[in-house]
């Protein structure tokens, strides 16, 4: 059904989707999310086709269904149509009926969305897709478990093993790193842009170290590489640990000797001096996922939907937007629930852009809250006075470079190793 000129492209979407399947292949977790994105892209390309092409696409799927008769859809034209909520009788008498398998309308059956007769449910053309997409989802599912059967081989090759085990949450943006914002923000700035421009997981990181003194190794990398991201330079952000660190439990001995390194460290000013890049929405939502006690993560991923939802109500997100987003993280979509809330607390109809990356969501939110101009920094003596001309915010000579985030993941694996104590 497509045209030659298509064939390239065509090898490169099946050579892709089957890397994508070792690589998403490897956890619950991951099959779960691959699975609901394809399940997602398949129901877009199918309802594209015109109903020629999808019924030669059935047949090509080996979904043979059988159409039937024009006689057979008149004479049952009155159970058909009320049968099948949404359709008028014109439309049932233009529309083309199969008939399915019981097996394979089970979510039509049980949803009581279609007409049954002696073991076989009458489909209108429009509610096909559903039968298609479980077909296809029981496929890719066992497809899946299979490919996983053969990971141990695959493992082995070490020319595969980085590649896949990075590629889940592998990040190919824009380059959030330091440098273009460095000093751009006073640490007073902070608790304000927390609510107005941060996303929810670092309005949650924020609020959590405010209330408490302290986060854990995972809500200090990332939340302390957001922060790096959006502009703190290293003298910054020793102070602003340090200051609410030794709020609680931690004495500035304590501090300087074990939390200061591993700041500097992120900075690239300790150990292998990697200029480390605050996390993507890919590597939050993908990798180490919070434990009892630990705040990182993002929250449409990782909290309790009842507790989202209070969240929600609490940041006064009006009750038919929180519909909204509840709806969107149950189909596993977290960055257009992300999204979704940024245009509810930002008073826009469409964010106009696709969410990836938690800096991204920052530098848009203060684009849009400043009319389209840059971050103005506020005048400020704490922070701002402390990173004058030490020439050691801007550049890293020893770092790696800070847009391979595959050599920055694989290294930032050894960073973490520096972050131990909770
Ligand atoms: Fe943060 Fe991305 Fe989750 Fe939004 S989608 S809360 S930016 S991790």
């Amino acid at each position: 059904a497509l045209a030659e000129d298509d064939y390239e492209a065509r090898r490169k979407d099946h050579i892709s989707h089957f890397i994508l399947r070792l690589a998403y292949c490897q956890s619950e977790d991951l099959r779960r999310w691959f699975l609901q994105q394809e399940m997602d892209l398949l129901r877009y390309r199918f309802n594209e086709l015109t109903d020629n092409l999808r019924q030669k696409f059935l047949e090509h799927v080996n979904l043979a269904f059988e159409a039937i008769s024009e006689d057979l859809k008149n004479e049952l034209a009155n159970e058909l149509h009320a049968s099948t909520p949404g359709l008028t009788m014109t439309k049932v008498k233009e529309q083309m009926y199969y008939k399915v398998g019981l097996a394979d309308a089970v979510d039509l059956f049980r949803a009581r969305r279609v007409f049954i007769k002696d073991g076989f449910a009458y489909v209108p053309l429009k509610e096909i897709d559903a039968i298609v997409l479980n077909n296809y989802r029981t496929k890719l599912s066992k497809a899946l478990a299979l490919t996983a059967r053969s990971l141990p081989s695959i493992q082995s090759d070490e020319r595969l093993q980085p590649l896949l085990s990075h590629l889940s949450h592998s990040y190919v943006g824009p380059d959030y790193s330091a440098q273009k914002n460095t000093g751009k923000i006073s640490l007073e700035q902070i608790d304000t842009l927390s609510v107005k421009s941060f996303p929810l997981c670092m309005r949650q990181l924020h609020k959590t170290l405010r209330d408490n003194h302290h986060l854990r190794h995972g809500g200090r990398m990332q939340y302390g590489l957001f922060l790096k991201g959006i502009g703190l330079t290293l003298e910054q952000a020793l102070e602003f640990w340090k200051k609410e660190f030794i709020r609680g439990k931690v004495d500035a001995d304590k501090f300087d000797k074990g939390y200061a390194y591993s700041i500097r460290h992120s900075y690239g000013k300790e150990g292998k001096r990697t200029d480390y890049t605050p996390y993507s929405c890919m590597k939050i939502i993908m990798s180490n996922p919070p434990s009892q006690g630990d705040y990182h993560g993002c929250p449409f991923r990782h909290s309790d939907p009842e507790l989202l939802k209070q969240k929600l109500q609490s940041y006064k997100v009006p009750p038919s937007g929180i519909t909204q987003i509840l709806e969107l993280v149950k189909g596993m979509h977290y960055q257009l629930a992300c999204q979704k809330y940024f245009e509810l607390t930002h008073d826009v109809d469409d964010i106009g852009f696709s969410l990836n990356h938690p800096n991204q969501y920052f530098t848009e939110s203060q684009r849009l809250l400043s009319g389209g101009r840059e971050l103005k920094k506020e005048p400020s003596n704490s922070g701002n006075s402390q990173q004058k001309n030490n020439g050691q915010e801007s550049t890293n000579s020893n770092s790696a470079p800070t847009s391979s985030t595959t050599t920055a993941d694989a290294e930032l694996e050894g960073l973490e190793a520096y972050f131990t104590e909770d």
